[in-house]
């Protein structure tokens, strides 16, 4: 998390940039002036600071870390707008302004996002406050977005599978549920989870578990179509969605898929691992009364009817 509001400065590093945060009631002669390396990159403050005190505040900054994007924590009254919007008599002093809270993650999404003015726009009420930022601003704002596309594949990927993980398959779910709707196209989601995967731990240990998985993603992935996603949405459940298939479609694809599984023993190092795997499967045509989370509620249900009904087999719900 970015510190939480205190009184006192704080300098944090992400990623190699340093970014001193400075939230509260504003003291700022010390700060300034102690000797740090690296020069921060951001200079921030929050906006229930007294208006009189930002300005002092961020034109020390101004002037003593001229490279540092300046930048106001939400909420920001009309006062600072008036003050500090580009029509303001304190033009330039302020390269924009993020919402608060942010946890660490938002906050590199909404430092990306700070976008800098053309000079001298004019500026109404109740506008985000940004200024023309100087060039070394910029640069931090294109190191910052690139840092911070990287890390959303991170943050998208499971790190043992490389498939997307559960936020990356929601992320997705909700766009192709959108692109469906949009079309009024069928949709589909089969929730998998390997049968009886305690045992195989228990049996080859955790390392061949993991690589188990790591094959059974590779399988999967190898028998969908383009437009198909998979994601391993925790421990020994996987996710396909599949948009533009109907349920005969969705049925066939499960079928192979149990199949499939059941026929191939992963090699792992010298060991032969056979597993199973239980599908269940939801199909939905999208209209305005459903939203995507009848997917998953109708598409659990069927998995564990199919667990119920001995495991190694499909079911879809009605
Ligand atoms: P069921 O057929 O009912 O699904 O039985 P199960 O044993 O697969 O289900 P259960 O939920 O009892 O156990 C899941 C197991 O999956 C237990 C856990 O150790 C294992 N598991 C979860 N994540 C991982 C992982 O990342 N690596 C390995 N090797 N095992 C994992
Ligand atoms: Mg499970
Ligand atoms: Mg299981």
């Amino acid at each position: 998390m970015v510190s939480p509001p205190g009184s006192s400065p704080e300098e944090t590093g992400w990623g190699g940039f340093a970014v001193r945060v400075l939230i509260g009631e504003i003291g700022c002669s010390p700060f300034f002036s102690e000797e740090e390396s690296p020069p921060p990159h951001a200079v921030m403050a929050a906006g229930t600071i007294p208006v009189s005190s930002l300005i002092s505040f961020f034109t020390k900054a101004q002037k003593e870390t001229p490279q540092a994007l300046r930048i106001i924590l939400g909420p920001i009254s009309d006062e600072i707008v008036r003050e500090l919007s580009p029509n303001g008599p304190n033009v330039g002093l302020v390269d924009g302004w993020l919402d608060w809270p942010l946890d660490e993650n938002r906050f590199r999404l909404a430092l990306s996002l700070v976008r800098p003015f053309p000079k001298g726009r004019i500026g109404s009420r109740g506008q985000t406050p940004g200024i023309a930022a100087n060039s070394a601003s910029l640069r931090v704002i294109r190191q910052l977005r690139q840092e911070m596309e990287s890390m959303r594949e991170s943050l998208n990927h499971c790190s043992l599978t490389g498939l997307l993980n559960r936020r990356g398959i929601e992320e997705k779910l909700g766009l192709d549920w959108q692109a469906c709707e949009g079309l009024g196209l069928e949709f589909a989601l089969l929730m998998i989870d390997v049968d009886y995967f305690k045992a195989v731990n228990d049996q080859y240990l955790h390392p061949a578990g993991d690589q188990v998985l790591v094959e059974l993603g590779k399988h999967l992935s190898l028998q969908l179509r383009g437009g198909d996603s998979l994601g391993r949405m925790g421990g020994e459940e996987f996710w396909i969605l599949a948009p533009n298939t109907d349920t005969k479609g969705a049925r066939f694809l499960a079928q192979r898929l149990c199949e499939s599984v059941s026929k191939k023993p992963f090699a792992i190092g010298e060991m032969l691992i056979s597993i199973t795997i239980s599908v269940g499967v939801s199909v939905l045509q999208p209209d305005l009364q459903v939203d995507s989370s009848q997917l998953y509620h109708q598409a659990a249900l069927a998995l564990r009817c199919a667990k119920q009904n001995g495991r190694n087999c499909i079911k879809v719900h009605d």
